[in-house]
């Protein structure tokens, strides 16, 4: 497979074109940013641990008949994936308080819910990724009613074996956020990224926070924290 030219950077990756019409290249940087860009800075080694670790559990979830763009691991921080055009829905999906669900809706962290939410942001960086409902993505074209029905049987059962497999792991899921893309043939797929970048992982025993929450709240440890719920998986 060759790379062929860039076609996108992100906040914490980059996209690149292949011979493949239908396959792109994603390239894990250890650039961080939190607040829709407001705070930036460095992670070292989270590129490696994102890359593989948002590999192993889409291979899981492909295993549990939930369909991926995961096509094959390249390198430490390169992965082939289908190309797609990506839903701009960024899809939460909850089962503890936290974040900006605390804050907005004045409920104390680490409250659990008897059953999980979801809600959806239009990814939308100008505008702040703002909250909508359902009857809004559909009124803005986003998807259609077909594919949000789609998304959200996938983002549950997503959240259903990741609470599990986690839990095993002595890991606490407490909330995360998953994008959808639409490849070539129509099909809806898991795509971008699971990993500390866009889950909130809780150490079961000491509720010791492992993910991003460390950088976005200058609480220290943060590459430590990825390390450690990186080997969790092993
Ligand atoms: P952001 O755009 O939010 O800064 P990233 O730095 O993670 O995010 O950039 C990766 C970009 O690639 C995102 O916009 C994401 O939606 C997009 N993307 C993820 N998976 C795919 C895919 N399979 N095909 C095409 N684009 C993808
Ligand atoms: N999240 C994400 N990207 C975003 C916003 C949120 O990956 O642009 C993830 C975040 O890591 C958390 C979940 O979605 O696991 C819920 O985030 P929340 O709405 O609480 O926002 P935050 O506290 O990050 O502002």
């Amino acid at each position: 497979m060759e790379k062929r030219e860039q076609i996108y950077e992100g906040k914490a990756k980059k996209v690149f074109l292949t011979d493949d019409p239908g396959l792109v290249i994603v390239d894990y940087k250890d650039d961080a940013t939190a607040f829709n860009g407001l705070k930036k800075g460095t992670i070292t080694g989270k590129g490696v641990i994102n890359n593989k670790m948002s590999n192993l559990l889409m291979q899981k979830l492909e295993a549990a008949g939930i369909p991926t763009h995961f096509v094959e691991e390249l390198s430490d921080r390169e992965t082939l994936v289908r190309k797609v055009d990506i839903v701009p829905l960024e899809v939460i999906i909850r089962n503890i308080a936290a974040g900006s669900f605390s804050k907005n809706y004045g409920v104390k962290e680490g409250t659990p819910f008897e059953q999980p939410t979801i809600e959806f942001s239009y990814k939308n960086d100008d505008l702040g990724d703002p909250l909508i409902n359902e009857y809004h993505a559909l009124a803005l074209k986003l998807a259609t009613k077909e594919e949000i029905d789609l998304i959200k049987k996938y983002a549950f059962a997503v959240n259903d074996f990741m609470k599990a497999y986690w839990l095993e792991r002595g890991v606490i899921l407490v909330d995360f956020k998953l994008e959808f893309g639409k490849t070539a043939d129509g099909a809806i797929v898991l795509a971008d990224e699971i990993s500390p970048d866009t889950c909130r992982f809780w150490d079961a025993k000491t509720m010791e926070k492992l993910d991003k929450d460390r950088f976005r709240r200058d609480m220290g440890g943060v590459e430590d924290a990825y390390n450690e719920i990186m080997g969790r998986l092993s």
